[in-house]
């Protein structure tokens, strides 16, 4: 057993393009070596108040990061703040606003774009500011930080897709086959993560709609996946929110914190 962490945000992924699209991970799932469970993102269903929803278990009604343009740091316990006062490493290779969030604020690619600095939140990170930064880039730097830094609790955070969802909007073969893409990536990864016993959560922070954007309350904006690989998790038919993932991730971890999680998505 393996308590380490591996948390994969696979950005605007819709539960559905989820569901159709990715076949390695829909194949984990057929083969139970994964639970595909679906949530719902919090409100709005826009990227920085998600990720800051998901790391910390605040809703963005309560964080205060309510837009995109909130830069500033976080108020809250997260779990790189609490992993890093608890002992553990903590490493990210995610969009530049995590950087803001949990690190340095605003972000300056000289200086974070390369992070490594113990006394950080993030004490490891790999920091892009381009959208369109591709994924396969994007993974082999989360994979990076996990060979060189050994981390107990790795974010790996792509682009891709919700930069399509942008340009094509839900219903189209592009925004489709950059959810096939990320799959296709993942696949060369998630076997050797998986054989050295790992924890791994892959989400979605929100969908995506037709009109090529996000950040209300249609169905396909607010629906994502959450796929759960490894022996901490019950792999039971359970409701989770998104605002529990942070808490679930903390059980994991052993941290000791304060956060919501669902008792029974745990082994
Ligand atoms: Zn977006």
């Amino acid at each position: 057993m393996n308590d380490k962490v591996i948390l994969v945000v696979l950005d605007g992924l819709n539960l559905k393009v989820a569901q159709d699209c990715l076949g390695y991970l829909n194949g984990l799932v057929e083969y139970k070596k994964a639970t595909q469970y679906s949530l719902y993102s919090e409100l709005p269903s826009l990227s920085r108040p998600l990720y800051e929803c998901i790391l910390t278990g605040v809703a963005p009604i309560e964080s205060g990061i309510v837009h995109n343009n909130v830069t500033r740091r976080s108020l809250f316990e997260s779990v790189f703040s609490l992993a890093q006062a608890q002992g553990k490493t903590t490493a990210a290779a995610a969009y530049h606003w995590v950087s803001e969030l949990y690190n340095r604020s605003p972000y300056d690619p000289v200086r974070d774009r390369h992070t490594h600095n113990e006394s950080l939140q993030i004490q490891h990170g790999v920091f892009y500011h381009w959208d369109h930064y591709p994924d396969e880039a994007l993974i082999l730097d989360g994979e990076y930080l996990r060979q060189e830094f050994d981390p107990d609790f790795l974010l790996v955070h792509s682009m891709n897709i919700d930069d399509t969802g942008h340009k094509f909007g839900l219903d189209s073969p592009e925004y489709r086959n950059s959810a096939r893409h990320a799959d296709i990536i993942l696949s060369n990864f998630l076997p050797t993560w998986i054989e050295e016993g790992y924890q791994i959560l892959i989400t979605s922070d929100h969908g995506m709609n037709n009109d090529k954007s996000h950040g209300g309350t249609l169905i396909e904006e607010r629906e994502v996946p959450l796929y759960l690989i490894g022996d901490r998790f019950s792999h039971l038919d359970v409701a989770i929110k998104q605002t529990e993932l942070c808490g679930l991730v903390c059980e994991v971890l052993g941290l000791t914190h304060q956060k919501a999680f669902n008792e029974d998505a745990l082994a």
